[in-house]
């Protein structure tokens, strides 16, 4: 038995405290109540079989060459759940090498026989999605409710892809000589590689290996070292679905050397990437050698436009869910909230009372609303931006500290009079902080909003159809919504533009990204 954080320590390029086992270290919690203990959790899902802790290569799981091991722990206890195979260069060229080869005949199946697995899939994640959500909220820390959606969601772009392999259409064009025929095939890209952040440990998986597995590609999968254990069980259902080996791997533990050996393989012909900017423009630049296809989905600086004639109700709810859903830890989060003058001082206060409601605990206590953010680092963050703001003049109306249950909690906070000069304004957050700011004029609110490098998600709340067409327009964002605060779908296409990233996941526009497409011209067609 293993209780206490796990020390951050860099061994062997696993950024965790490494051990040379890999047995599974389970706790109960002492530090804090819970509605339903980790010790209980992880029998369940022990007896399932969907607590795996090695990597998946080649439809075999295996520990690493050097037996190293990544602790995953509980951000809401400090719990260490697991202890995972820690991988590096060696294991991700094995990987590569099996999807290599397995892609020759996944791709030549029936794009209907690759939707039958797919679909199998689906309803295996599904069937487990109570499992799959007490997983999440073990290592990842987000409430259970939010959990199981989170798994509702992931498994919607598994069995979107199920359907969508098989309208893959190519094209016929009309010839621009008699004697000729042209086509357009659509084929799959080839072996991908795709690494993935902790904030969405199965739905920010699934939005990439469903169109690539549907289109034909073979995929190796790196999911963050914070939030393994999902991905590894997700991966353990793909198997059971029928998913050939090698088709889907799964590699985890040095992300340097991993992300190395997938961007100078020859044999990877795409990378999809879901995390930070900085490390997503350094991926772009390692892809250049080998002249891959790159999908990036970055960070935001989302703006939350609330105008004077909007429904104040709406404005507080659709703002509410944009900026707390995860603790405030998504890309598509509002991280600044621009109020008209006429409505500020209404909103702030509607605003703070429906923030004041919220509750802060572990994700697996009944009534959670907000669990903790995701380690110590996440938190000091957070704490330098409340500060920049606070010294440069803004006001704190409710929260702006640690919480009293200690660890990662962070109170929800709400702060007024932020300005354009402090460093919120500019950053993603990546916490539960929903700063104010205030503007005149439509032009105004256009202009702040579309001052920053960012340009992922934003939401604007108006009760006037014309005015939200003129914003929607004008701003340079990739998602909108409209008096709504939750936007995302399996069925609409989702990505930034500017810094936020390349591309775009979800819907039909999704499956492009991973398919080629070849022009034949077949000449000669005179001859009888
Ligand atoms: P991150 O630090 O960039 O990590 C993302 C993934 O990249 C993790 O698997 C990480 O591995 C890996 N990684 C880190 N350095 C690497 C390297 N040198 N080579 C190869 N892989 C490397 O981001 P994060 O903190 O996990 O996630 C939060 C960020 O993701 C935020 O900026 C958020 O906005 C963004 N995000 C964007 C979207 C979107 O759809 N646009 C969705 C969700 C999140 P380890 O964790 O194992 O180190």
């Amino acid at each position: 038995m293993v209780i206490g954080a796990a020390a951050r320590v860099a061994i062997g390029g696993c950024r965790k405290l490494v051990s040379s086992h890999t047995s599974l270290l389970l706790v109960s919690s002492q530090c804090r109540q819970m509605s339903m203990d980790a010790q209980s959790v992880s029998e369940k899902l022990r007896s399932s079989g969907l607590l795996r802790t090695q990597g998946l290569i080649g439809g075999k799981w295996l520990d690493s060459y050097d037996n190293k091991t990544i602790k995953v722990n509980n951000p809401a206890t400090g719990e260490i759940i697991a202890d995972v195979a820690c991988m590096g260069t060696k294991e991700t060229n094995d990987a590569i090498a099996s999807s290599y080869e397995a892609f020759t005949s996944w791709s030549r199946l029936t794009a209907g026989e690759r939707s039958k697995v797919l679909r199998r899939w689906y309803d295996l994640l599904i069937a487990h999605k109570e499992e799959l959500g007490q997983l999440i909220t073990l290592e990842q820390g987000k409430p259970l409710k939010e959990a199981i959606g989170e798994v509702a969601y992931g498994a919607s772009f598994i069995e979107y892809y199920a359907e969508e392999a098989k309208r893959v259409y190519g094209d016929i064009i009309p010839p621009n000589l008699s004697d000729r025929r042209l086509l357009v095939l659509k084929q799959p890209v080839g072996v991908v590689g795709a690494i993935t952040p902790w904030n969405f440990p199965l739905a920010m998986i699934t939005r990439k290996v469903g169109p690539a597995l549907a289109s034909g590609c073979t995929v190796v999968v790196k999911p963050s070292e914070l939030t393994p254990l999902t991905a590894l069980a997700a991966a353990e259902l793909a198997l059971q679905a029928g998913v050939p080996p090698g088709a889907l791997n799964v590699v985890m533990g040095n992300a340097p050397e991993i992300g190395d050996a997938l961007l100078t393989s020859p044999q990877v012909r795409k990378i999809t990437f879901t995390g930070s900017t900085a490390v997503g423009k350094k991926l772009m630049a390692a892809a250049a050698p080998t002249v891959k296809k790159v999908s990036l989905e970055l960070g935001g600086n989302a703006p939350s436009i609330v105008f004077d004639d909007a429904d104040l109700d709406v404005a507080v709810k659709g703002t509410l869910a944009a900026k707390f859903r995860n603790s405030g830890q998504t890309c598509v989060c509002a991280n600044r909230v621009l109020v008209q003058d006429g409505i500020y001082d209404k909103f702030a206060e509607a605003f703070s009372e429906a923030v004041q409601k919220l509750e802060v605990g572990d994700g697996f206590r009944d009534g959670t609303t907000q669990g903790p953010l995701i380690n110590d680092a996440a938190v000091q963050k957070v704490e330098t931006f409340v500060q920049d703001a606070v010294s440069k003049g803004a006001k704190i109306i409710i929260g702006g500290k640690r919480h009293s249950l200690g660890m990662t909690f962070y109170e929800p906070t709400v702060i007024r009079d932020v300005s354009d000069n402090m460093i919120m304004s500019k950053e993603e957050i990546f916490g539960p902080v929903a700063p104010l700011i205030r503007f005149k004029t439509e032009e105004d609110a256009i202009r702040i909003a579309n001052d920053t490098i960012a340009g992922l998600a934003a939401y604007i709340f108006t009760n006037s159809v014309q005015r939200s067409w003129r914003v929607f327009e004008a701003l340079e964002y990739g998602l909108v919504g409209v008096n709504e605060g939750l936007i995302s779908t399996e069925v609409a296409p989702f990505g930034g533009v500017k810094q936020s990233g390349l591309g775009r996941e979800g819907s039909k526009y999704g499956m492009d990204e991973y398919l080629e497409i070849k022009y034949v011209c077949l000449g000669d067609m005179n001859r009888h």
